[in-house]
């Protein structure tokens, strides 16, 4: 316990020194800045010479407990969670775009193989992988995005290709593939996305639907850490533009060829200069339901809904169906919400004011 305190400090030094020019303060676990908190932080000096930026990211959401977490799983996940916040915000700091932090920030998770995107995506009930990707640039509402691929690296990146050469928004499987190919896009063998975790997931799922239509009796916890993962990024760049980046491997045991939310424009991803940008992870199925994403959005173009508000009433939309999960959402004055209705969520953030901050529990 005494280490694992030792690590975070240590670990909250090394984000104040990396987030120097822009970071005021390291604070893992504290809850998200309140609107407008500028305003309500006069002794706040902004820096002059920096326009507003923001980014946040997930890493899914689920039944995470510190109960079931072990304080060395709890600290890979901070430091992924870490390395994706400091790709993604290095990059808007030195002014370049929110398509390619987010991009940046979305391709460290998927490289991670805690996460269920890329690298450390779930199985699929024929035991294969399956993944989904969307990007979205709310300045020109341009989009991108992937479904079923099984030999993409980075899903991300395809879809963002998808969004800038295909003349298409949405491409699937062989014909995604062979585009990712003519355009030098990384392909890799199925063998590439498998880990003992996501396997043992899909054979303790297989058992216990096995054992349940035979009427057996034995009890099996199912986590939505089994189940669910899902990565993602939304920020907000010095020239005012926002965008949204979500990468997934679905869920566990789905059947093959079955898409959720994430490369879905206006569900799992969504991004609007006028209003904000969103990703979201969850029961994917509900959050298509629910149009998740153009709904935070709408209610804040056309209700005047504040980003919080929008983002908590699409999410409770979401749990009127039956479904689980959460989103983040930043609007174009760099104000940042991640609501989830799960006990965790993998999230982080660095708001417009520069506070950095990881979390996972409620
Ligand atoms: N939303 C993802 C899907 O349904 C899964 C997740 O976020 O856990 O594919």
């Amino acid at each position: 316990m005494r280490a694992f305190k030792l690590f975070r400090i240590t670990n909250c030094f090394f984000a104040v020194l990396l987030f120097s020019a822009g970071a005021l303060a390291a604070a893992p676990e504290q809850s998200p800045p309140a609107e407008g908190s500028s305003e309500r932080n006069p002794d706040h000096q902004p820096n002059m010479e920096m326009k507003k930026i923001g980014l946040a990211i997930h890493g899914g959401a689920g039944t995470i407990e510190r109960s079931n977490m072990t304080p060395e799983r709890e600290r890979e996940f901070r430091a992924g969670l870490e390395r994706a916040l400091t790709a993604g915000y290095e990059i808007l700091k030195r002014g370049s775009s929110s398509l390619d932090a987010t991009e940046a920030a979305v391709r460290t998770l998927e490289d991670d193989p805690h996460f269920n995107a890329g690298k450390g995506s779930v199985f699929t009930s024929a035991g294969t992988n399956e993944m989904d990707a969307a990007i979205m640039d709310g300045k020109t509402l341009a989009a991108g995005a992937v479904a079923s691929l099984k030999h993409v690296k980075s899903p991300i990146s395809l879809a963002r290709l998808v969004m800038e050469k295909s003349g298409h928004v949405m491409m699937d499987s062989e014909g995604a593939e062979a585009f990712a190919k003519e355009n030098g896009i990384e392909l890799v063998d199925q063998k590439y996305f498998f880990t003992q975790d996501r396997w043992d997931a899909l054979q303790k799922i297989k058992a216990a639907e096995k054992n349940h239509t035979s009427g057996g009796g034995k009890a099996f916890l199912i986590t939505d850490q089994d189940r669910h993962g899902t990565v993602g990024a939304v920020a907000l760049d010095q020239n005012g533009n926002l965008a949204a980046a979500t990468s997934t491997g679905g869920t566990t045991n789905k059947r093959p060829g079955r898409i959720g939310d994430t490369p879905v424009i206006g569900a799992g991803t969504y991004a609007n200069n006028a209003t904000c940008a969103v990703s979201a992870t969850g029961d994917g199925e509900y959050f298509i339901r629910a149009t998740v994403g153009r709904d935070v959005s709408a209610l804040m173009e056309y209700r005047g809904m504040s980003l919080k508000d929008a983002a908590q009433a699409a999410l409770d939309k979401v749990a009127k169906l039956g479904g689980n999960g959460g989103l983040i959402a930043i609007d174009h004055q760099g104000n940042v919400t991640l609501p989830f209705n799960t006990s965790g969520m993998y999230r982080g953030y660095v708001d417009a004011n520069g506070k950095f901050a990881i979390e996972i529990y409620r």
